[in-house]
């Protein structure tokens, strides 16, 4: 495969001279800081032009981009800062009071490393601080300041005539993501340019984005670099709509201002969409193509979010994948079926995206692919181009996380006979009651049929006779509050048994105004599960 570079990219016009400047602006900073090829640039912003121009400028000038997602703690923020020896910080004036703590807890970490007396090898890592730099100070409502130096005016100085840095090899890293954290520490994961170019040219081509598309920012960059979207959209000559904070209202309002025709979302935006109040919406005039990825969608969220004018993909992946790996390709025989038959086929995760990744089903203990009957459950495996070489500085974790060049997601899913794949749980998240595995997506997707569920999350409680059993937590409508004086733990519990096996049914409901998440926006299983233990079930 020859190697591509990605600035061969068609970039929008009115970008490239400022994109120019931005990328020009960074080496006479490199030469001042000591900033070498491959050194890590990391940004905290939300979805805003100069987080897009990041994505361009840092690798231009040679860098490798980390950006920082803004709803983790400033410990956090100061782990990966000092993990990936950032040498640059671009901070958007929102976060300054999280970067300004995320500093001061690397300062005192850096003191703490100096003086131990035996430090690892590549524990050198603070000899001077990253050089911060403020996007948007100058017009900052908050009025605090951050750094010496600001966005815009270093792109003043710039030089449009600079010749950009041309990746060496196609595997030179162009990207250095975080995973959330949802089930361990976050690991480092290093996306390579040759990965993310596939990775773009494939989820074009396989959500058919044709050209000058109107793209509208809700999934944030931060998360996988946006799915690859940044690039992606660029590549399409499109026009990018960037949201600061996904509101319904500014959703709706963006959508029909600039006549939307793609964007990108995790199945929680559904809901913001969908219970948005009447004074908030606007009619959606024209499609909009939505690729919704990151957790599970049920089918019955599918079906309501399409009968408001949005047409759907479905995509599976994770960041060790660099963004989606697999996508639900309609068939066009499947347009004949009924509604919720189709929403049911599209709930499923799919088929891997062109030539992105070989995915398989396998029982790790074998190692063996599990027949294709749609029943037998294994642990989703994937390899290929667009999968990780491993995570930075963490040989140990990079060695538990691949089999015989496999690399194992920690999903656990089935195969059907057509060859699509459905995840039924994160592989810690099947609840084993009784002897029987029990899914709890599966069981989830039943609740969400409910018409006064909202969100709905099932874990498993420890049962003196079954060892494990389900236990459901749900957040009821809030539009519904005066219907709701009569839903209560005993219809829940009645509906289940009509609408599920006998063996599924929770022995427990749970009513919250609304579930734990994390910083992705998915449900926080891990708190539920606190929670669960502490139920006491005769
Ligand atoms: P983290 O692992 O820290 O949550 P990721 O954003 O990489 O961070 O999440 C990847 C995980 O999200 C997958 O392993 C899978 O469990 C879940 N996931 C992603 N897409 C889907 C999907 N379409 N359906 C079900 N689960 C999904």
């Amino acid at each position: 495969m020859p190697t591509v570079p990605l600035l061969s990219m068609k970039a929008p016009i009115s970008l490239g001279a400022k994109l120019m400047n931005v990328a020009a602006a960074l080496p006479p900073l490199c030469v001042l800081f000591n900033i070498a090829k491959n050194n890590v640039v990391s940004v905290l912003a939300p979805n805003i032009p100069a987080m897009y121009e990041m994505h361009f400028a840092v690798p231009m000038a040679g860098a490798v981009l980390n950006t920082l997602n803004t709803r983790v703690d400033a410990k956090t923020i100061a782990t990966i800062l000092r993990h990936a020896v950032s040498k640059v910080l671009f901070v958007d004036y929102q976060y300054i009071p999280l970067a300004r703590e995320a500093l001061r807890l690397l300062l005192a970490q850096a003191n703490q490393s100096q003086h131990q007396a035996v430090a690892e090898a590549d524990d050198q890592y603070y000899s001077s601080f990253p050089l911060v730099i403020v996007i948007d100070d100058i017009h900052s409502p908050t009025g605090i300041r951050l750094g010496e130096l600001e966005y815009e005016q270093l792109i003043q100085k710039g030089n449009p005539g600079y010749v950009p840095e041309f990746p060496q090899d196609e595997w030179d890293p162009i990207a250095l993501n975080y995973t959330s954290g949802t089930t361990s520490e976050p690991k480092g994961v290093v996306y390579s340019h040759r990965g993310s170019y596939l990775s773009t040219l494939s989820l074009i081509l396989g959500w058919e984005m044709g050209t000058e598309p109107v793209y509208l920012w809700t999934l944030p960059m931060f998360h996988c670099n946006g799915w690859t979207f940044t690039w992606g959209v660029a590549a399409r000559g499109g026009t990018n709509v960037c949201l600061r904070n996904p509101t319904a209202c500014h959703i709706y309002l963006n959508l029909s201002l600039h006549k939307v025709t793609h964007m990108c979302c995790a199945p929680i935006i559904f809901n913001i969409i969908l219970e948005a109040k009447s004074s908030e919406r606007r009619k959606i005039n024209s499609p909009v193509e939505i690729l919704t990825g990151g957790a599970p969608p049920p089918a019955s969220l599918l079906q309501r979010i399409e009968k408001l004018g949005f047409h759907v993909t479905h995509a599976y992946g994770l960041t060790e994948a660099t963004g989606p790996a697999l996508v639900c390709e309609w068939q066009g025989k499947w347009n004949e079926l009924p509604e919720e038959e189709q929403a049911k086929l599209k709930a499923r995760q799919g088929v891997s995206v062109l030539t992105l990744a070989d995915v398989d089903v396998k029982n790790l203990e074998t190692m063996k692919s599990v027949p294709h009957d749609g029943k037998t459950m294994g642990e989703i495996v994937l390899r290929g181009s667009s999968i990780m070489k491993g995570y930075f500085k963490d040989q140990e974790a990079t060695s538990k996380a691949f089999q015989n060049e496999w690399f194992l997601t920690g999903d656990v899913g089935v195969i059907y006979p057509d060859g699509y794949l459905e995840i039924k749980d994160r592989s810690k998240d099947v609840i084993i009651s009784g002897g029987e595995n029990i899914s709890s997506v599966e069981l989830e997707s039943i609740l969400y049929k409910h018409p006064k569920i909202l969100e709905a999350a099932v874990v498993a409680m420890p049962h003196p006779r079954w060892g494990e059993s389900p236990c459901a937590f749900i957040a009821l409508k809030k539009n519904m509050e005066s219907e709701n004086e009569d839903v209560n733990e005993a219809e829940i519990l009645a509906y289940c048994r009509k609408n599920m096996p006998h063996f599924m049914v929770p022995k427990k409901v749970v009513f919250m105004t609304e579930l734990p998440k994390t910083s992705t926006g998915k449900i926080q299983k891990f708190e539920l599960r606190i929670k669960a233990k502490a139920i006491v079930v005769s």
